[in-house]
This record gives structure tokens, sequence and C-alpha cells, in this order.
């Protein structure tokens, strides 16, 4: 999955595909060569690559996964990455520091740029934070079902909010304020990729008042 999806509007639809065809699907009116009335906009893709962001929750959907909608966190490999791109990670070996792997996942970003204090301690919470007993396999043992990657995730995300004297986010209110959004982006930009991959385009009628960059109108082929 490496082609950018474009839109593109003609006779009041609204097409999706991975370049401009050579006539309209719709009126048939030859498009290859002629001017469109608006430029094809490419879509942005929901996914980032994690050893280029600072400081953010990164999530990498398991392959098996990926067109299926999201319920939880079960199937996903959930990280954080420190200021330079390395991704902590809590696995049945303990913590993994990584600086590949992580190419291709969904970030969210757990500290505003403007949070200087926060960013300059970042690296050493985390390192700290890591070798911390808790995820060290000669102390306890990792577990499926509550001692995963995810825990590590958000008890990392709460002893910074814990240093930074504000209150902890339960395990629901983290999965479902940060998470789940982007993981519905994801497998919606993955059933329209999907579609296109098989017909060439995805053609719905054109909405008026749809904003360039609201990412969540993206439609879904059924
Ligand atoms: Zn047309």
């Amino acid at each position: 999955m490496d082609r950018s999806v474009i839109r593109l509007s003609h006779c009041q639809k609204e097409i999706f595909c991975f370049s401009v065809p050579d006539e309209c699907p719709s009126c048939g009116e030859e498009l290859k060569g002629s001017r469109l009335q608006e430029a094809p906009v490419s879509l942005p893709s929901p996914f980032t690559n994690g050893h280029k962001t600072s400081c953010c929750l990164l999530v990498a959907p398991a392959h098996d996964n990926i067109s299926r909608d999201f319920d939880g966190t079960s199937d996903l490999h959930t990280g954080i990455s420190n200021t330079t791109g390395v991704v902590y990670n809590y696995t049945h070996g303990g913590v993994r520091r990584e600086q590949s792997g992580w190419e291709r996942c969904v970030s969210v970003p757990m500290v505003r740029p403007d949070m200087f204090h926060l960013l300059a301690q970042w690296d050493r919470y985390l390192d700290r934070f890591s070798d911390g007993p808790m995820w060290d396999p000669a102390w306890h043992r990792f577990n499926e079902e509550d001692h995963n990657c995810f825990s590590f995730c958000l008890q990392f995300v709460n002893s910074v909010l814990a240093a930074e004297g504000r209150s902890s986010l339960s395990r629901e209110t983290f999965t479902h304020s940060f998470i789940l959004p982007r993981m519905r982006r994801v497998s919606k930009y993955n059933t329209l990729y999907e579609h296109i991959q098989r017909h060439q385009y995805y053609m719905v009628d054109r909405q008026v008042d749809r904003q360039e960059d609201r990412q969540e109108d993206t439609p879904v082929p059924s």
C-alpha cells in the first residue's frame, strides 16, 4: 500500500482513484489532457513513519487485522517515540528500543509543541520509566490481557501526567478518545484503497459543503 489516493470532481460526482482516468466514469467525457475545473486533491494517508515522530503514542495495526473494524486494542502493537524517533515498546522480553520497524503506523501526539519543559524531560522520563521493575521480565511477566504493550504506554502517559500535576486517564478514556477515532480512519481509508485497487475508482455524489481536509468524511464503499 504505497500509492496515494486522489479525489477529483466532475459532473457533480466525486471520484476517488490513484490517477486521473482517461474519461469520467460517470458521464464518459474525456478527461485526459483536458483541464479539470478543480485540481485533484491528494487524500492524506492515516499512516505515519513512527521514526520521524517525536513524543507520540504509536499504534501499529497487525497485518491480518487491517481492514476489520477496530473495537479495542487487541491485535495492535503500541509504543512510544522519544524525541529522536526511537520507539520504546514492551514485549515478552522487556522493553525494546527500536530504530526501525515502525515505518507504517498511526501516531497520536502526546506533547504540545509549546510544552518545552515536558519536551526537554521526555527522553529522560521514558528511559527511567522503561528501566523500572514493572517492565523487567525478571520481576513481572508480560500478560496479553493486562500487562502488555498497551499497559506500558498508558502507564507511561499517566506517569508523565502525574509528574506534570495532572490527573490520570483510564484505559477506556484513553482508548476511546485517542486510539479508536484514528483506527476508524485507518479502517475507512483501507476499505477505500482496496476498492480502488479492485475497481480503479470509487465514485459518490458530490457534497457541496465538503471541507477539503475533513478526513472523517472519506466515504466507505459498501
Ligand atoms: Zn463527468
